[in-house]
Order: C-alpha cells, then sequence, then structure tokens
C-alpha cells in the first residue's frame, strides 16, 4: 500500500477520535478528496482506498477528469461563475459554493425542471475576510428564503473556509457560527431547505470542524501531500 492509502487510514483514525471527543458517530463524516492539481493515477489510490466522493475548485479542472474516473461523486467546491455553470450541471452533485442569488437563478436555467434538481450549500463567509467569497452570517436566512423559491435548487446546508492560521482551535468559533446558524435556519424551518450539512473543515482544522459538526470535510493535502 502507498502513501495516499496510509495517510487516508491515518485521516480516518483522526475523524473517528473527534468523533468520539463529540460524541458523534463517525459515520455521519464524509471525506470530499480535494483533487486539484491531483494527477489521475494518485486519485485512483484515493478511490481504492474508498474515498468516492471528489471535489475540484476549478470546473476546467473538473471536466478534464470526469470522464477519467468511475464510480465516484463530483462536488464543486470552489468560487463558481456564471458562464461556467452549464458545463457542471449533468455532473456534479452537490455544489458547495452558491454565493449569490444570480448565480441560483443561472444554475435553475441549466436544469431540465421536469427531472432535475441541483443540491446545493451555502458559502457563507463567517469570519468576514475580504478575500473570501460568501454572504455574510447575518444575511443567511433571508438569502436562502430567496433562493428556495428558485426552481430546481435544493438548499442542503452550509459551507465555510475558516481563516488560515498555525493553531486550528483559532478557528473553533468559526466552525460553531457555522452549526449554530444551521440550527438558526431549521428553527425557522424554510419549506423545501434541508440542514443535512455543514461543509467545513480543511487538512490543517478537520479535527476541529469534526468536533463542532462537520458532515463533510473537505481535504487535499493531508491526502495526497503538499501542492506544487
Ligand atoms: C483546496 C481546497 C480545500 C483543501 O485544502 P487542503 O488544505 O489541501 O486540505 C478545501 N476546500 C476548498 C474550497 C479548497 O479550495
Amino acid at each position: 500500500m502507498g502513501y495516499i492509502a496510509d495517510n487516508i487510514r491515518e485521516v480516518l483514525e483522526e475523524v473517528g477520535k473527534a468523533a468520539a471527543r463529540a460524541n458523534r458517530d463517525p459515520s455521519e463524516i464524509e471525506i470530499v478528496a480535494v483533487t486539484k492539481t491531483v494527477p489521475v493515477e494518485k486519485i485512483e489510490e484515493a478511490v481504492d482506498s474508498g474515498l468516492t466522493i471528489l471535489g475540484e475548485n476549478r470546473v476546467q479542472e473538473l471536466i478534464d477528469k470526469y470522464s477519467l474516473l468511475d464510480g465516484v461523486k463530483w462536488h464543486l467546491i470552489g468560487h463558481l461563475q456564471k458562464n461556467k455553470v452549464k458545463y457542471i450541471t449533468d455532473k456534479v452533485s452537490l455544489i458547495h459554493s452558491l454565493d449569490s442569488v444570480a448565480l441560483a437563478e443561472q444554475i435553475s436555467g441549466r436544469l431540465d425542471l421536469l427531472k432535475q434538481e441541483m443540491a446545493v450549500l451555502v458559502q457563507v463567509n463567517v469570519a468576514g475576510e475580504d478575500t473570501k467569497f460568501g454572504i455574510g452570517p447575518e444575511e443567511t436566512a433571508d438569502f436562502i428564503d430567496h433562493v428556495r423559491q428558485i426552481p430546481g435548487v435544493r438548499v442542503k446546508g452550509l459551507m465555510t473556509i475558516a481563516p488560515y492560521v498555525s493553531n486550528p482551535e483559532e478557528v473553533r468559533p468559526v466552525f460553531r457560527r457555522l452549526r449554530t446558524l444551521a440550527e438558526e435556519v431549521k428553527t425557522i424551518g424554510f419549506p423545501g431547505v434541508e440542514m443535512q450539512h455543514l461543509s467545513m473543515g480543511m487538512s490543517n482544522d478537520y479535527t476541529v470542524a469534526v468536533e463542532e459538526g462537520a458532515t463533510l470535510i473537505r481535504l487535499g493535502t493531508v491526502i495526497f501531500g503538499q501542492r506544487n
């Protein structure tokens, strides 16, 4: 077994420990293997080790790899430009990065509404960083109320990218805020909206994210090694 299989085994162990610390069932947590810049042979090793959800943040890379890998689901995890929507609505099972009403309308317009829906997560810029996409925490409920009425667009939860810090404990409040936001939305009870997923946690902070309730963790470096 190669280093990717070893890395995955270690990650699963850490996820199990973090889940135990939070009294969570580890089966609630799924890994999105982030494959940006990773060659297909390496991705295949991860798939052989049991990872079946792959995440790309660039549409072109997703399309290039899409036809080369079988038996996997693709998630779009990065900022999505409206003019790229048409390339992916038939390829991805979840878009993590819904950040505008205009994007939701574009997605809707590309669906065959008789037989197709698109599951999306609302990206929230919890920490208010200028460099990050996402809507503000205080706008989240209104935003969801708006997009839930757009045909075919199904809100399934929230996503955030925490600021990069050397000690992941520093971003625990960010993850906790995303979870309480999801609880607030759930309490309002918008028809058609589910708060099934919290997409949060990356290589440097996923154990804290799991402790705070992540259901999807997006991992690149810790599985495939440093990107060049
Ligand atoms: C690259 C990327 C990740 C994975 O980052 P790592 O630190 O390598 O785990 C997760 N989420 C998004 C949105 C990314 O762009």
